[in-house]
């Protein structure tokens, strides 16, 4: 493609909304271009890079067995309210009427919609099936920001799969976390995929797959010492053994308007870890649930959840008034009656501790479990913090890390099809709900996640695999023999099937490079006056800034083995999760 004659509207500056560095590149380089609040459109160096990534999820899918479909984006309300979704998932979902008031959703997902596809599936023998599309997705986010990254419409890789046992279920769950770790490896990314959490589904396994990012939304715990790594909230953690003390005698001491923890630590003066806050949850039906977790640290609503077995909201200051028992600020688990104590498991470990006394400006002081008040119920139920022990191993220390979602594998056994009755004919001949698995990879934040992990302050470092264009031939100055030198290479690389863009513009070297170094495709190849005396090509690598000179005679054998060599590379590279 000839830089003259392509749709490349390039920005000097960050624009004013973008706040992450994806956002920002995406925008100068011309990439995408904002139709409204959380809908982009791709212009053609975008669309390139997509396409690119596109292409390497369809293989991988295709290469497991799995076959492509295109479900429809407008999907009837009745298969929601079937399944429920309808009300649960709330004003996320884009809803809509057509001309007879009848109701549609824009899908944010499609288990409803391809549960009723194997409807036709009528024995075990045809199982498994694996059906995936890659499609326009919605989602009415509240809050759309971060580009691409979170926006109200965006393409995904939706797969399902089809099973009458467990068995056939796990075996595909594991061919598609390898597919996925090819997929992102492939697309010449540092990945991790960690444990997620099932919300109250039970016990459901999934996995997430975080393309590292020091700029990711979410935070990925994992061990030192061995493969254990989760979403933080999940992530399971014991703490260091703390030394035994001598329980000494309970006591009652003032602590006059200090609330918070820090207040109260430093009014005794001893540290917040000496401290156990309680604190107040209230269930679907009212019941209330009292938190009971170490002073410094926080609770992890997704733990608590999963301990208690419900879903539970904090109890609001304001809601304190309902409850003339219960005293704002001084919440303590002794004398505490008619409410149900979960404690964290890391409080087995604590004597003499201090807890808020039930009574304004007040605490107990050298408080022991057991003696002075027994929990009903023991969890791990505080946010894992680095440098805890490994609950998997017991031996590692946990470490900390930032990564951006793009994959999330589920095996969801026969939630929608059981719903839905949509079954098949089983080896006994009596009528079975499938087994089902769902994954999917978030292609358009792919594409965002790759810059947020490859770029520097000059703009995009493409991998190569799915960089717009492999080489960006620069012709620098006025002279002839220069320009038609460039063409003669531009021309011949197109014919050797090189994908290449070639800035033919007349306007300045210095914007010309600084494009180049925005646009960051892998291969910069210079021809200028300096040419025309050595006969030799500039060829910098994007990544490293490594110049090489490479004589014309050799160009293009020289790019395509470079390309070539690299592309293999990227497809053969030993799995760096673990590394
Ligand atoms: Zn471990």
């Amino acid at each position: 493609m000839r830089l003259s004659r392509m749709y490349l509207p390039t920005l000097k500056e960050d624009p004013a909304d973008a706040e992450i560095i994806s956002h920002k590149l995406m925008l100068r380089s011309g990439m995408i271009r904002k139709v409204t609040a959380g809908v982009y459109a791709y212009m053609p160096l975008g669309f390139r890079a997509l396409k690119k990534v596109e292409n390497i999820v369809r293989q991988e899918m295709d290469g497991i067995d799995a076959q492509e479909i295109l479900m429809p984006a407008l999907q009837p309300a009745e298969l929601w309210q079937i399944s429920g979704r309808w009300y649960a998932y709330g004003s996320e979902m884009m809803r809509l009427k057509d001309r007879h008031q009848r109701e549609f959703c824009l899908g944010p997902t499609h288990e409803e919609l391809v549960t009723t596809l194997a409807r036709e599936v009528r024995s075990y023998r045809d199982l498994p099936i694996i059906l995936y599309q890659i499609q326009v997705k919605f989602r009415d986010e509240i809050r759309p920001r971060f580009g691409v990254m979170r926006s109200r419409e965006f393409i995904m890789k939706d797969a399902y799969s089809f099973h009458a046992d467990r068995e056939s279920l796990a075996a595909v769950y594991a061919s598609m976390h390898q597919a996925y770790g090819r997929i992102v490896k492939r697309c010449g990314l540092n990945y991790r995929s960690v444990q997620a959490a099932g919300g109250l589904i039970g016990g459901a396994v999934s996995e997430e797959f975080h393309v590292l990012a020091e700029t990711g939304e979410d935070t990925i715990i994992f061990c030192s010492e061995c493969d254990y790594a989760a979403n933080l909230e999940l992530a399971a953690s014991r703490w260091h053994l703390l030394p035994n003390e001598e329980p000494q005698p309970l006591s009652k001491v003032e602590t006059p308007g200090k609330i918070a923890v820090s207040d109260v630590a430093k009014f005794l003066d001893v540290p917040s870890s000496k401290l156990v806050k309680t604190l107040l949850y209230k269930d679907k039906s009212g019941e209330l649930f009292g938190a009971l977790i170490p002073g410094h640290r926080s609770v992890n609503p997704a733990k608590l959840t999963l301990a208690l077995g419900r879903e539970v909201a904090l109890l609001d200051k304001n809601e304190f008034n309902i409850y003339p028992q219960l005293t704002y600020g001084y919440i303590g688990p002794i004398g505490l009656h008619g409410i149900k104590l979960i404690a964290d498991t890391s409080l087995k470990q604590l004597y003499n501790f201090i807890v808020g006394a039930n009574e304004s400006d007040h605490h107990y002081k050298n408080v022991n479990l057991e003696r002075d008040f027994t929990p009903d119920a023991w969890g791990d139920i505080i946010y894992a913090e680095e440098g805890d022990i490994c609950g998997q191993c017991g031996q590692g220390e946990l470490r900390k890390l930032r990564g951006i979602e793009i994959g999330h594998i589920f095996q969801l056994g026969t939630k929608y099809s059981e719903k839905m009755g949509i079954t098949f004919v089983d080896k006994t001949g009596k009528p079975k709900p499938f087994i089902m698995g769902c994954y999917g990879v978030g292609v358009s934040r792919l594409v965002a996640a790759a810059i947020e992990q490859k770029s520097d302050e000059r703009g995009i470092i493409w991998p190569i695999s799915i960089a717009p264009f492999h080489v960006h031939l620069i012709a620098v100055g006025k002279d002839e023999k220069v320009k038609e030198t460039a063409e003669e290479l531009y021309n011949n690389l197109l014919a050797e099937g090189v994908e290449i863009l070639y800035d033919d513009r007349s306007i300045s070297a210095g914007i010309k490079f600084a494009e180049a170094d925005l646009i960051g495709l892998p291969l910069q190849v210079i021809i200028g006056k300096k040419f025309l005396e050595t006969k030799k090509f500039e060829v910098k690598e994007r990544e490293n800034g490594e110049l090489t000179e490479v004589p014309f005679e050799s160009i293009i054998g020289w790019l395509k083995d470079k390309i070539h060599s690299e592309l293999r590379l990227v497809n053969e590279e030993p799995n760096k999760e673990k590394a």
